[in-house]
């Protein structure tokens, strides 16, 4: 697939923000749940006025209920390796970062951060590692996946394994598949080729198509689910929201399906790397939200993952914006869950424990959701899209939801935490559930989790 640098550049240029009957004509049409055409993309990314801005929320908050309901499904990132061979001048990862204490955790290490991410109560994880694999190879990373798998803590397991890597070739990837991955994530980081140039400096990640097409050779070979992402702060992030809109839509016509995901890091400080400490774009808190509304109202069934480098208060507010997953207690050094900092990628904006981030959520109406039902009943790729874009996939989701949920207070929370997470899982079953037949299932199935059983989904 092709950026076109300039023409985009022309378009946002000439392109102006909405008459307040023009905003009122595209939020309407937003409000029907089927996305956006660039035009009016465009024509909301020009939006600074408050007010309009404000309408811009609600709309996103009115969809993400509408088709997420109050879930946010949680996960922590696991960094099994900071070698790397490519010079990206943000990442303390890079090559020429000499102070940097470099580890690829063996497996049996892996083993044990795996157990102390079991402990905290995370089903899912993120697996993430930089490109270079010790003994060259990428069966480091394939052992490392089964590894996790494999792991087991006093009857617990991790459920699903999603993983951010370099980007592979096509024989590559149909081995990955083999491998049980949920998603692939891979962020472009700039879509502006230029820019992109002058930040990835050497190394494999130099080539900018190569990086581009990697979701093309991922869907072709057994990958079903991709998740894609920018790098905010790198550029102008109304040309990288645009950009990354037609990389959907040519996934879109291409494959029949979009990304699962997208997620929308912003540049944090980086060990030795002066870029990061003042990104040439820097993108303000206003406008990061305005961006996570707009993707949302965009993209609404495309799922938005907000990571621990943004702090606890925007985290909190990006709960209304529309945003649907989240990691949580997370560190970014490869054994950093059971030891120190040291050899960590970028610091991180929100400390807290994953409890911590649980009570807020409750505290903020949302059911924390640990569910890896759909992937691992096969609802993925597009057989998930078909069922998401009715809003059929709600019947599964919140119940799901609320099950993880359930299994995740009595095994690990604190009594405040009991407390209120089972005051807020009756009211969600009772005013959410409205099938009597789903809710008739969900009470026994929670009665069932109280007696014991574990791993239920539908
Ligand atoms: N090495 C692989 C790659 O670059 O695609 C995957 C792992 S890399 C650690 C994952 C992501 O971290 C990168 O795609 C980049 O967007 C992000 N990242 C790097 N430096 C960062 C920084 N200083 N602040 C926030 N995110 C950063
Ligand atoms: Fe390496 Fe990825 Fe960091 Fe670039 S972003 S230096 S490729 S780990």
């Amino acid at each position: 697939m092709i950026i076109n640098d300039a023409e985009l550049s022309e378009l946002i240029k000439n392109s102006k923000a909405p008459t307040e009957k023009e905003l009122n004509k595209i939020l309407l049409k937003a409000k029907k749940l089927n996305g956006l055409n660039k035009d009016e993309v465009l024509s909301l990314l020009n939006v600074e006025d408050e007010k309009q801005l404000e309408q811009i929320y609600s709309t996103a908050k009115f969809i993400k209920e509408e088709i997420y309901g109050n879930r946010m499904v949680l996960f922590a990132p696991l960094y099994i390796s900071n070698l790397c061979s490519n010079e990206c001048l943000y990442c303390a990862f890079r090559v020429s970062n000499k102070s940097l204490v470099r580890r690829a955790l063996p497996q049996e290490e892996i083993e044990k951060e795996v157990i102390e991410l079991l402990k905290q109560g995370h089903k899912r994880i993120l697996l993430v590692a930089g490109e270079s694999y010790p003994g060259g190879g990428l069966k480091y990373i394939f052992d490392s996946i089964d590894t996790v798998y494999k792991t087991k803590w006093n009857g617990q397991n991790i459920r699903r394994v999603n993983v951010n890597i370099a980007p592979l070739t096509e024989e590559e990837f149909k081995e990955l598949s083999k491998h049980n991955i949920g998603t692939f994530q891979l962020f472009q980081e700039t879509y502006h080729k230029p820019t992109y140039s002058g930040l990835h400096i050497a190394g494999q990640k130099k080539n900018f198509e190569f990086r581009l097409n990697a979701m093309d050779r991922a869907l072709k070979n057994g990958i079903h689910d991709v998740g894609i992402g920018i790098l905010f702060g790198l550029y102008d992030y109304k040309f990288e929201v645009m950009a990354m809109l037609e990389h959907i839509s040519h996934l879109e016509k291409t494959y029949g399906i979009g990304p699962h995901t997208i997620s929308v890091p912003r540049i944090e400080p980086a060990d030795g790397s002066d870029l990061s400490l003042k990104p040439p774009y820097q993108l303000s808190d206003l406008e990061f939200k305005k961006v996570l509304a707009i993707l949302r109202i965009a993209v609404p069934y495309t799922g938005i993952i907000l990571s621990t480098r943004e702090n606890s208060q925007m985290r909190t507010a990006a709960i209304e914006m529309g945003v649907s997953q989240m990691s949580a207690g997370s560190k970014t050094n490869p054994g950093g869950y059971e030891e120190g900092s040291a050899g960590a990628q970028f610091s991180l904006g929100d400390h807290r424990t994953l409890e911590q981030v649980i009570l807020d959520l409750v505290k903020h109406n949302h059911v924390p959701s640990f569910c890896t039902g759909c992937y691992r009943l096969g609802r993925v790729g597009k057989d998930f899209m078909d069922l998401a874009k009715p809003g059929l996939i709600k019947h599964h989701c919140l119940p799901n939801a609320i099950f993880t949920f359930a299994e995740y207070l009595h095994d690990f929370a604190g009594e405040e935490l009991k407390q209120k997470g089972f005051a807020l899982i009756e009211k969600t079953v009772n005013e959410e559930i409205k099938d009597e037949n789903l809710k008739k299932l969900a009470l026994k199935n929670l009665h069932d989790i109280k007696n014991g059983k574990r791993d239920i989904y539908l």
